[in-house]
């Protein structure tokens, strides 16, 4: 594999990592991950970094997330056993429920988290980012419910392609910034973000929506999200006795998948596999699948596989999901890739809307355009393994995106 890894010992990072030892005291997986950011905000990441190791495991932390999570996010999710798909495609599939998330995905597992953690650590106001609008929805509802003043920085052209999420989060009681620097989506709102931070970072929190960024935010939103696979785990072994034989998710930046995978990244007997977008094909921007055909690079503070073109210059992507529509992915992704502990696959935009479909009308679920990006990956793994079990993470509902929908699924042409 190209990448720095190959010229260190996979077998003994893979064996670091079964152990639990990353990130590293550097914030390292491996030879991914790091903090690579302006000296102007080494401060408030050492801040951060500190209050990280303060906090989350104190007994206090750790009760008031529980007590936020169960009472007000709604968990544990259910895991729902796809009865009907299960007969279609010969493996027995389960469904990890985070569409019936409060604000309707996994997200809200990492906003409450880190909003908690902002209010224990003083801060007087949050800020984030957005892409999609998802993520902004959950940082104004859990700082809605924290009593904190929410402002989040999103591209102008997001905010035109997904205006519903600007009057949620503005009902909310979020103050919603238009980015119009750079390429006015995603990757420049995280830039805004970080200024934001940087220009008051005693009073201001950055609510980073995925296990992207600079140290600590990779391991931050990892904790944060494992809930997903420690309770899915718990559900399977309660109602079928047994580990799944493979768990299956959805790759954006990364956060719902780590969050999955977490807990069975010891069961050497559990297959894991990752699901980028592969969107329209291989060529360079028409797609938002890093691993499959990123290089390393560094982007928002963290070194990591990268879309990028011949002069290291980072690539616009495509995705017909919003929320898979970004050039990097986690760096302790890069490193379970390199390792081989999960294997990366694509499903393309058809692929996805297919998925969607099929999803809807077999088990009454209207998955989130990014969570269906697993699903046509999840039914070649069904069909090869008949008899087996599969965990698919169904990260969020599709009801957002209707107006997608409404142009393609339900056009003449598809129908
Ligand atoms: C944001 C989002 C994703 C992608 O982000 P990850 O950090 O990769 O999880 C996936 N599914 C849904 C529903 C989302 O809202």
């Amino acid at each position: 594999m190209n990448t720095p890894a190959a010229a260190v010992d996979a077998g003994r990072l893979l064996a670091d990592l079964i152990a639990g030892r990353f990130p590293d005291a550097r914030g390292r997986f491996g030879p991914f991950g790091g903090r690579y950011v302006p000296e102007t905000l080494m401060p408030a990441l050492e801040r951060l970094e500190r209050g990280v190791r303060e906090q989350l495991p104190t007994r206090g932390f750790k009760e008031e997330l529980a007590g936020q999570l169960r009472s007000w996010v709604g968990r544990p999710t259910p895991l729902t056993f796809a009865d009907r798909l299960s007969g279609r495609w010969g493996a027995r599939v389960w469904l990890k429920r985070e569409d019936l998330a409060h604000t309707g995905a996994h997200k809200i597992n990492n906003a409450m988290g880190q909003a908690l953690l902002a209010k224990r650590l003083g801060a007087k106001r949050v800020v984030a980012e957005t892409g999609a609008g998802q993520h902004g929805v959950a940082s104004a509802a859990a700082c809605a419910r924290l009593g904190l003043p929410c402002t989040v920085y999103m591209g102008s052209i997001d905010m035109e392609r997904q205006a519903p999420n600007v009057g949620r989060m503005r009902l909310l009681g979020a103050e919603v910034v238009p980015v119009t620097s750079g390429d006015r989506t995603l990757r420049a709102a995280i830039d805004e973000a970080l200024r934001a931070w940087v220009s008051d970072p005693e009073d201001t929190y950055y609510l980073l929506g995925s296990v992207v960024g600079p140290h600590p935010y990779p391991y931050l939103v990892r904790e944060l999200q494992s809930v997903i696979g420690r309770e899915a785990r718990e559900q399977l072994l309660a109602s079928s006795g047994a580990l799944p034989d493979a768990v299956i998710a959805c790759v954006g930046g990364g956060s719902n998948s780590i969050g999955a995978f977490h807990a069975f990244v010891p069961d050497a007997t559990v297959e894991l596999i990752g699901v980028e977008a592969g969107g329209r094909g291989a060529g360079l921007g028409e797609n938002a699948a890093t691993i499959a055909f990123g290089r390393p690079g560094v982007l928002h503070g963290t070194y990591s596989m990268l879309l990028q073109n011949e002069d290291g210059q980072v690539q616009e992507t495509h995705s017909v999901s919003a929320g898979l529509d970004y050039p990097g992915v986690g760096p302790e992704h890069a490193l379970l890739a390199a390792v081989g502990r999960v294997r990366y696959e694509t499903a393309s935009d058809e692929e996805a809307l297919a998925g969607v479909r099929a999803l809807s009308e077999w088990e009454g679920i209207l998955p989130a355009l990014e969570s269906a990006h697993a699903l046509p990956a999840a039914e070649r793994w069904a069909r090869s393994h008949p008899g087996r079990s599969i965990l698919v993470c169904l990260s969020g509902r599709g009801d957002k995106d209707m107006s997608t929908l409404e142009r393609t699924l339900l056009e003449p042409a598809h129908r």
